[in-house]
C-alpha cells in the first residue's frame, strides 16, 4: 500500500476540487434560463420567433469572440471608444458576466493553461470545464488586476458592475415586441444555445481536433467547434500566436468573425486588425511524437493532485 513517505510513481486522473455551488446566485439563474428554454419547445411558436433566436445567437455570438475575446482579452484590433463601449454592451448582452470578468479570466486561461490555476482545465474533467466552474463563488470575482488596461474606462467599471442591464433590457425588448414567444425563443432558446456553444471552447477545444502547433498546453484545431463559435474552434492556432485577429490561419480554415472583422474595418469602425507573422504560419508541422505528448490534458499524481492553489 502506498504511504505519505512513498508515493505512487503511477500517474491517475488529477482530482476534481469539490464542488463549492453557490446556488442562489450562481445555479438557480442558469437553471431557470435552461427551463424556460425548454418550456418554450412545448408551446407552438411562430416562425418569427425562431429567426429572431437565430438572429440574437449570430450578433450575440459575434459580440463573445470579436468583442470578449478577440478585443478585450487580446486587444487583436483598435477601435474608437464609444464602438469598444458598444462591443462591451453587446458582448454582456450573451449573458456572460461582465466585459472585466470575462477577458480577466480569460487571461488567465492563457496564463495558467491546463495548469492548476486554469479554472476551466479539462483535467478537471468534461462538466467543469463545461459549465461547472462558474457555478463556483470562487470564480465570481472579477480580477481587476488582470486588466489594468481596461479599468481605467469608468464606463467599462460601471456596465461590468452592472453586468445584468444588457440581459435584461434585451429580454425584455424581445417581450414588448414580440410577446412570450419573443421571450422564452427569441431570447432563453437563442442565450441558452449561445452559452453551450461558447462553453464548448472551454471544454472541448483543448480535448476533440487536431494539433497544427506543438503549444505547451492541450488546445486543438476542430472545424465543427469552429462553425459552433464563429471561428474559435481554431483554438490550437490562437494558443500558438493569441494576438493575430484571425484564428483560422489558412484560407481554409473558416473564421466567421475574421470576416466580419474585415468588413467592419472597410467602415473605419475598427482597424489595424493585427495579422498572423509569416515565420508562425512557415512553422514546421512538430513530429507525430511531440504531438502525442500532449494528446491528453496533462494527468497528475494523486499526491499533486489532493492540493490545489487557487
Ligand atoms: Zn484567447
Ligand atoms: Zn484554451
Amino acid at each position: 500500500m502506498a504511504t505519505a513517505a512513498s508515493p505512487s510513481p503511477v500517474e491517475v486522473p488529477r482530482i476534481p476540487p469539490a464542488p463549492r455551488f453557490q446556488w442562489w446566485s450562481n445555479v438557480l439563474p442558469m437553471l431557470a434560463s435552461h427551463l424556460a428554454a425548454l418550456g418554450a419547445l412545448f408551446f407552438d411558436v411562430p416562425a418569427e420567433a425562431w429567426v429572431l433566436c437565430g438572429a440574437l445567437w449570430f450578433v450575440r455570438m459575434f459580440g463573445v469572440t470579436a468583442g470578449y475575446h478577440r478585443y478585450f482579452s487580446h486587444k487583436t484590433f483598435k477601435t474608437s471608444r464609444w464602438f469598444q463601449f458598444v462591443l462591451a454592451v453587446l458582448a454582456q448582452s450573451s449573458a456572460q458576466k461582465g466585459v472585466l470578468w470575462w477577458a480577466a479570466h480569460h487571461r488567465d486561461h492563457h496564463r495558467f493553461s491546463d495548469g492548476e490555476r486554469d479554472v476551466h482545465s479539462p483535467a478537471d474533467g468534461f462538466w467543469h470545464s463545461h459549465i461547472g466552474w462558474m457555478l463556483d463563488p470562487q470564480t465570481n470575482a472579477t480580477k481587476s488586476r488582470r486588466v489594468r488596461d481596461l479599468t481605467r474606462f469608468p464606463e467599462l467599471r460601471w456596465l461590468n458592475r452592472f453586468y445584468l442591464l444588457p440581459p435584461t433590457a434585451l429580454a425584455l425588448i424581445c417581450l414588448f415586441t414580440m410577446g412570450w414567444a419573443g421571450l422564452f425563443v427569441g431570447f432563453f432558446v437563442s442565450t441558452v444555445l449561445l452559452w453551450h456553444s461558447t462553453f464548448t471552447i472551454n471544454s472541448l477545444s483543448h480535448v476533440w481536433g487536431s494539433r497544427r502547433y506543438d503549444t505547451t498546453d492541450t488546445s486543438r484545431n476542430n472545424p465543427v467547434l469552429a462553425l459552433l463559435t464563429l471561428g474559435e474552434g481554431w483554438h490550437n492556432n490562437h494558443h500558438r500566436y493569441m494576438l493575430s485577429a484571425r484564428q483560422g490561419f489558412r484560407w481554409w480554415q473558416v473564421d466567421v468573425t475574421y470576416y466580419l472583422l474585415k468588413l467592419l474595418s472597410w467602415f473605419r469602425l475598427v482597424w489595424d486588425l493585427r495579422p498572423v507573422p509569416q515565420d508562425v504560419l512557415n512553422e514546421p508541422r512538430p513530429q507525430t511524437a511531440d504531438r502525442r505528448r500532449r494528446a491528453r490534458p496533462r494527468l497528475r499524481s494523486l499526491t499533486e493532485g489532493a492540493v490545489r492553489d487557487r
